[in-house]
Parts: structure tokens; sequence; C-alpha cells
């Protein structure tokens, strides 16, 4: 396969530039590189950092020509960037992953029917396009079920529980509030598990793979709260893991950086949750644990680099600060926190404070798991009495 590689000096494009388009945007002017970031909310951190920011709307015209003139390749920081926009820009540029890899990624009925028609493990999973058939679906699946938005839901939002017949009714007339012309749903089993886990991978231009580690996950409400690397189950789960990311990806022919989410049952299975097309939440520990960040991947895969060697230097353990946190940590100083070895601080200068929004993370790396959480559960009792002690 021939491809030309893009070389430090030139411009790359990321389309979103929340903190996830912030930490690509550091990773590839470490590098030498120039990054234009598009993103239509003026306060996303990474216009800040960009050396251009477009704070338009997706559908400008004009900003599309500016940019395509402006950059060598893109990426995008996350899946629910427009996929028609994808296209027009691949049309004279290279985005990696693809627009048909976003295509198949960004609707949760294309990934799961993708995955499911290769022989991947899934939970069972039922398309719905009209709220009246939800009862007769959910029925069809078993209780309990979970119904979820296709596209444009994350961090649990555009999702309902349902653990019986009269619940079914009620959330019908919850998908009637929501819906929209042509929004269809997934109605999946909500499976028991004993452990959530998450797995990155980077594919390269030439098919190379590198796999981190497997970490494993809490999360709260939906949301992502911590990280644990590596993550402790036994070392056949672990190659496991790899193998099905490999093969995924091979599936996928994705170029750039993946995280797969897993369920781990007690029965040993794993199912594949979902397929992030992007560095993920759980693999920020990689900027502090690692030979190589996620985000530094990211920016080699996308221009045709080799890719960076992966090794883990320490056990860490990863923790979001959400909504207040981020203010709490400095009352009355954040110095406590940053007394304690191997603690790396990382806020995203977001300007708006929402309750349960990410604004930053903690990353405490430690020659053992078991120090890295239990400084991370210092942390965490820290953060839901408000620091006061
Ligand atoms: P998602 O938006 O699909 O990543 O879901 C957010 C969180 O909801 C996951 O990390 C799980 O904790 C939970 N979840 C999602 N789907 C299922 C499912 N089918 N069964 C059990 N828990 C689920």
């Amino acid at each position: 396969m021939t491809f030309t590689v893009i070389e430090p000096g030139s411009v790359l494009g990321v389309l979103g530039g929340g903190q996830l388009g912030a930490m690509f945007t550091m990773a590839a002017q470490r590098m030498g590189y120039q990054v234009a970031v598009w993103d239509p909310d003026p306060d996303a951190p990474a216009h800040r950092l960009a050396q251009r920011s477009f704070p338009t709307s997706f559908s400008d015209q004009l900003v599309l020509g500016q940019f395509l003139d402006l950059v060598s390749a893109v990426t995008y920081e996350w899946e629910n960037v427009p996929v028609s926009l994808c296209r027009t820009l691949e049309a004279t540029k290279p985005v990696r992953p693809s627009s048909t890899v976003l295509h198949i990624i960004q609707d949760r009925l294309e990934q799961k029917g993708f995955l499911a028609a290769r022989g991947f493990p899934v939970v069972p999973f039922l398309p719905l396009t009209n709220p009246e058939q939800l009862p007769a679906v959910a029925g069809k699946i078993g209780y309990p079920a979970l119904v979820k938005t296709a596209t444009a839901g994350y961090d649990g939002k555009g999702q309902w529980r349902i653990t019986c017949k009269s619940d079914a009714e009620q959330v019908e007339r919850a998908l009637y509030d929501s819906a929209r012309p042509g929004i269809r749903w997934i109605v999946e089993g909500l499976v028991t598990f004993d452990r959530e886990l998450s797995i990155l991978i980077v594919r390269g231009m030439d098919g190379q793979t590198g796999v981190y580690p497997l970490a494993e996950n809490e999360h709260e409400e939906g949301i992502l709260r911590t990280t644990l690397v590596p993550a402790r189950v036994s070392s056949e789960i672990a190659a496991r893991a790899a193998v099905l990311a490999r093969q995924v990806v091979e599936a996928l022919q994705g170029v750039g950086v993946f995280c797969l989410e897993l369920f781990h049952l007690s029965t040993g299975e794993l199912l594949i949750n979902e397929i992030a097309p992007r560095p993920h939440n759980s693999g920020h520990y990689t900027l502090d644990a690692c030979s190589v960040s996620q985000f530094e991947q990211q920016v080699r895969a996308l221009c045709g680099l080799p890719l960076g060697e992966i090794r883990l230097l320490n056990a860490a353990a990863m923790v979001n600060l959400l909504g207040n946190d981020a203010t709490s940590i400095s009352e009355p100083s954040c110095e406590a926190l940053l007394d304690t070895p191997g603690t790396f601080l990382h806020l995203y200068g977001k300007r708006t404070m929402r309750s349960r929004r990410k604004m930053g993370h903690v990353t405490f790396v430690a020659d053992s798991l078991n120090l890295a959480q239990e400084r991370a559960q210092q942390l965490r009792r820290r953060l839901s009495s408000g620091l006061k002690t």
C-alpha cells in the first residue's frame, strides 16, 4: 500500500474542540504540526490552543473551503460529527478514521449490526422505529432492557431502563416526547456484568496495530468515574480482549485510535458494548503512565507515521473531575492533592461548569495498582465529602 506521510509543519484538522480535541492539539504541536480546530462552540477549549480556529457551524460552506485549503489531513474527537461533512472533506483530503468507519460507528444500530453480522459478541438487541412498538420489542428482548437513541447519545444520555411492561409504556411516552423525524432507537438486553472493561487500539496506514493494556472502568449514572490499569482480570481475558480489538479494527479497516468498551460477564464472556473511533476517556492514563499517549498515536496514525511502541510504565488510576469537582479540588488549595506522589492533574479549561460535565481528570501512577487505587479512592472520598477534610 502506498500513502504519503504528512510531515511535521503541516496543518492537521480536527473536528470538535473539547478536551479530546485539545489533547490531540497539544500532542500534534509537540511533534511540530499546526492544528486547525473546527467546533461550533466558541468556548470549546481546543480553540484557545490551536493555530487556527473555526468556531462556526459544521454546515458553513465558506469555512469548509478555508478549512480544506489549510489542512493536510483531518480527524475528529468524537463520533457525532456529521458524516456528510467527513465525506465532503474526504473527497479532497485524507480523513482518518474514514467516513465509512464513522458511518458504521455513529449509529448504534449500524454498529451492533456490523459486529453481530461478523460474529463478534454483543448484547441482544433489536431496532425500534416507532415508540408504539416498544412494549412488543422489549417483550421480545426480555426484561430488564435498555432503550437508547441510535445516534447522538453519550455519557448515558438518551437512555431509558425498562424493568417491566408498565415501564415500557411509560418510556414509550418519553420516546414520543423526544422523537424527531427519522429518529430510531435500539432496544438492548440489560446485562449483568462483573466488570466494565475497555481496550485502546491504534491501527496505522500500513495495517500495523498496537494494543494498550486492558483497563477496568467504574461508571456512575452512565458516566465514567474511575479507570484502573491494568484491569484486575486474568491474563487469558486480557489476551482475549486484545485479540477482539485487533479483529474489530481489521474488520472495520480503520486507521486511527479506537476504543472497545466491554462487559465482562461472570461466565467469563466478553461482550462489546460499543466502539469509539477516537481516543477515549478511559485512555487518559496513557498520558502519564505509558511510553506513548493515545493522542500521540492519533497524530501518528493520521499522518501515516510509524506507531509508537506501547509500554505501561506504571500502574494507574484515573479519576474524572465532574461538575463541581474541578473547583472543589482547589478549595482551599490543590496543594494537598498535588503533594501526593505520582499525581497528575489535568484541567480542561472549560468556561462553563455544568453538573456532571467532564471538567478535568487526575491520574495517580504508582508501582502497584493497589497504591494507585488507594489514592484514587482517597480523592473520591474527599470529593464526595466536599473536600473539607
Ligand atoms: P453507553 O452509552 O452505551 O456507553 O452506556 C453507558 C453505560 O450504561 C455503560 O458504561 C454501562 O454501564 C451501561 N450500559 C449500557 N448498555 C448496557 C447494557 N446493554 N447492559 C447493561 N448496562 C449497560
